[in-house]
């Protein structure tokens, strides 16, 4: 297939920075529920100076972008993605250790292995997140948390690029106004290139013996066997997404190949080649009989890229 205009451009454009652009390229492999049509770009850059160069390319040619970490919270229409996707997963990655307990580390680098440096320096709070799939930039994005603990509190401070100026600055997290599943990067658009944690001095054994714990509840209670995006709904003021789909009968209920997940209700899987419409489907019927049964709307914590 011939490239379009903007394909070619950009090839031309990017050719001189570190990063790898691919065209037309399939997104169901990037990312957990293993849905998802092609990138019209999708490049990975390796540094930050690339990333720059890629975002000023689409504000000169006025074309759209998406961020995609580890793509363990999207939901992507088959339909794809028109522009650039960036990729920042395989770039990205370098991590350091620094004095009292802080780890600094690219928005790239996984939850599991910043997890297991701050394991080997004997330094605890990141317990909880130990199992949590995504990368560095979409753990920060999403607030990400689990069995009583969340990033905003390990977090010490962020390094954003600005989508209006593609000016680069530092958030100290103690500035901004961060809840459950919730951040200003949802609303302000800016990049995370990096990250800072503040973690304290524990016992080695301990947070080992903590991780452990946290792994086992959540290969005891979630369906890993299947391609999901993890918790599907946010938890609703005074009560529990999951809970409630459950005593709304739908566990198991189907639509094509997507499911809710009769393992833990909270999910819905992808079971047998389930297509964007029919996630979509399972997401609108749960909904429905949630909102009929408790009046309670779900809010989805997936994000979903495509109209719907
Ligand atoms: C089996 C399973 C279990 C899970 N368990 C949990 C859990 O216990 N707790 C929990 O909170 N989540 C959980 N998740 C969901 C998911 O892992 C987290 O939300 C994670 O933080 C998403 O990170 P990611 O890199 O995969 O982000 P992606 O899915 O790639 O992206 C998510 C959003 O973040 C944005 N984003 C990503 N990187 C950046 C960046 N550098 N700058 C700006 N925006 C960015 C994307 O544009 C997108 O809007 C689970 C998922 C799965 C599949």
């Amino acid at each position: 297939m011939s490239m379009t205009a903007l394909q070619s451009s950009f090839a031309d454009y990017i050719r001189t920075y570190a990063g790898d652009a691919q065209y037309d390229a399939p997104l169901a492999p990037l990312c957990s529920f293993k849905i998802g049509g092609p990138a019209e770009i999708l490049y990975t850059p390796k540094n930050e100076e690339a990333l720059l160069a890629a975002l000023r390319f689409a504000k000169e040619q006025g074309c759209a972008w998406k961020i995609l970490g580890n793509g363990t919270n999207l939901l992507i229409s088959d339909a794809g993605v028109r522009g650039l996707v960036l990729r920042l997963k395989e770039g990205l990655t370098d991590m350091a250790l620094g004095e009292n307990g802080k780890i600094s580390c690219g928005a790239g680098v996984s939850l599991k292995k910043l997890c297991a440096a701050a394991l080997d320096a004997g330094l605890t709070g990141l317990e909880f997140a130990y199992g949590i799939p995504g990368s560095i930039g979409g753990a920060v994005y999403m607030n990400a948390g689990a069995y009583g603990g969340e990033i905003k509190n390990v977090l010490k401070s962020v390094r954003v690029i600005r989508p209006d100026t593609l000016e680069a600055i530092e958030r100290r997290a103690d500035d901004m106004d961060i809840a459950y599943r919730s951040t200003p990067f949802m609303q302000n658009g800016e990049i995370i290139v990096s990250a800072v944690f503040a973690l304290a001095p524990g016992d080695p054994e301990a947070i080992r013996a903590k991780m452990n714990e946290l792994m086992g509840k959540r290969k005891a209670s979630q369906p890993l066997e299947y391609p999901s995006a993890g918790s599907t709904f946010k938890r609703p003021v005074g009560g529990y997404a999951a809970a409630m789909i459950d005593q709304s009968g739908l566990k198991g209920f189907r639509v094509g190949g997507a499911e809710v997940s009769k393992k833990h209700a909270g999910f819905v899987i992808n079971t047998d080649n389930a297509t964007f419409a029919d996630v979509m489907g399972v997401i609108k019927g749960v909904r429905a009989k949630v909102q009929e049964k408790f009046g309670v709307t779900l809010e989805t914590e997936v994000e979903i890229w495509g109209e719907h």
